[in-house]
């Protein structure tokens, strides 16, 4: 790369050489010690990148302990039933997660034998990986001089070369990734990309970067020219659409009723009996049109918010008795009498978990 496309970037070529220095030592000195740090296993290290992804360290830690102590090998996961994978990741939400976990490792035990990909274009390949996960895996377990640059890193290095156009584009995205490419060395890619996520979540932080601590200050393109704060830059989104929902809570000799979700999104997770409401549809009928005509639909108890990537559901919270002499619910649904103290042992979501709670206050 030229000189002049170099100082493009942000910063220039004899710069870029102190940072990768800068960086590498900061992350060898301080990093936090993680127990997929321990290791460059990379079944360990696909793990804890899938575990990882939208969720914040703290909260995976004690699923991969569990994940690993339960399924410690390629093997074991692909021979699981999926049931039990997505049982020890109940409560992490984006379950799409675990079942392409779950897929990925079936085809690398049943179409390669058991034998990892060593690149990020063949990680690329299995279900849930996306561009940064492979890039993360093949520099960590393999050292392949590839970046993983995830939300973290790219607001480190839109900070770091001072990008100022939107980041969330398609031109936004390549530039940035242009930038990861430059900036990695050959040497330790992977200690190189961790030090940028350990960077973007210890001090390059979203709304107040702790620039006075930061490894790399002095090369900084963003704090040069004051308020780094306001990047990486965003194209206004379009508003995340807000979809109102009835839950039904029945109960029948200290027992709660679950029902099972149809094939599809979350498909085979037990829940309250919820169905989505149409604008100005009244709770009420749309639960006796689930459950039976006669419900008695009693108060509102609670209303339950829950933020999805693409929606935010806003859930009404009914206590419900039976008609006389009716105790199940009308049509197939597939359904249990749960006593409260057993909900523990089913696959719930978040969201459910919190209308069970609303539900049992
Ligand atoms: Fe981020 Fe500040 Fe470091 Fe620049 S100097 S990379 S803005 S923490």
């Amino acid at each position: 790369m030229s000189a002049q496309s170099a100082t493009a970037m942000g910063i220039t070529t004899s710069a870029r050489a102190a940072v990768r220095r800068a960086l590498l030592a900061w992350y060898r000195r301080t990093a936090r010690d993680l127990p997929w740090r321990r290791t460059r296993a990379p079944y360990c290290i696909w793990l804890s990148e899938i575990l990882l992804q939208q969720t914040r360290v703290e909260t995976v830690e004690p699923y991969y302990e569990r994940f690993m102590a339960a399924l410690p090998t390629v093997a074991a996961l692909a021979a699981a039933p999926l049931e039990r994978v997505l049982r020890l990741w109940a409560g992490l939400g984006y379950y799409t997660r675990a079942r392409s976990l779950h897929r990925a490792a079936r085809i690398i035990v049943a179409e390669h034998g058991g034998a990892f990909p060593r690149t990020a274009a063949e990680w690329q390949r299995l279900p849930g990986i996306g561009r940064y996960t492979a890039g993360a895996v093949a520099s960590i377990a393999y050292g392949e001089p590839v970046p993983a640059a995830d939300g973290n890193v790219r607001r480190v290095l839109a900070r770091l070369c001072n990008y100022t156009a939107p980041l969330n584009t398609q031109a936004g995205q390549d530039a940035i990734w242009e930038r990861a490419e430059w900036l990695l060395p050959r040497q330790a890619p992977g200690d190189f990309n961790q030090a940028l996520m350990e960077l973007g979540a210890r001090v390059c932080t979203p709304r107040r970067p702790r620039c006075p601590d930061c490894p790399v200050q002095r090369w900084c393109a963003g704090l040069s020219a004051g308020q780094p704060e306001h990047l990486p830059v965003r194209r206004n989104r379009r508003r995340v659409p807000e979809v109102e929902a009835v839950a039904g809570v029945l109960r029948r000799r200290g027992q709660i009723l679950l029902v099972r979700r149809p094939p599809g999104l979350l498909g085979g997770m037990w829940t309250l009996p919820t169905a989505e409401l149409r604008v100005g549809q009244s709770p009420v009928r749309r639960l006796r049109a689930l459950l039976h005509p006669g419900l008695i639909v009693g108060a509102q108890r609670a209303i339950v918010g829950h933020q999805f990537t693409h929606r935010r559901l806003r859930v009404h919270v009914h206590a419900c008795e039976w008609p006389r002499g009716v105790v199940h619910p009308r049509g197939n649904l597939d359904r249990r009498w749960v006593p409260p103290a057993e909900l523990d042992a089913y696959v719930l979501t978040t969201l459910d978990r919190k209308l069970l709670r609303a539900a049992l206050d």
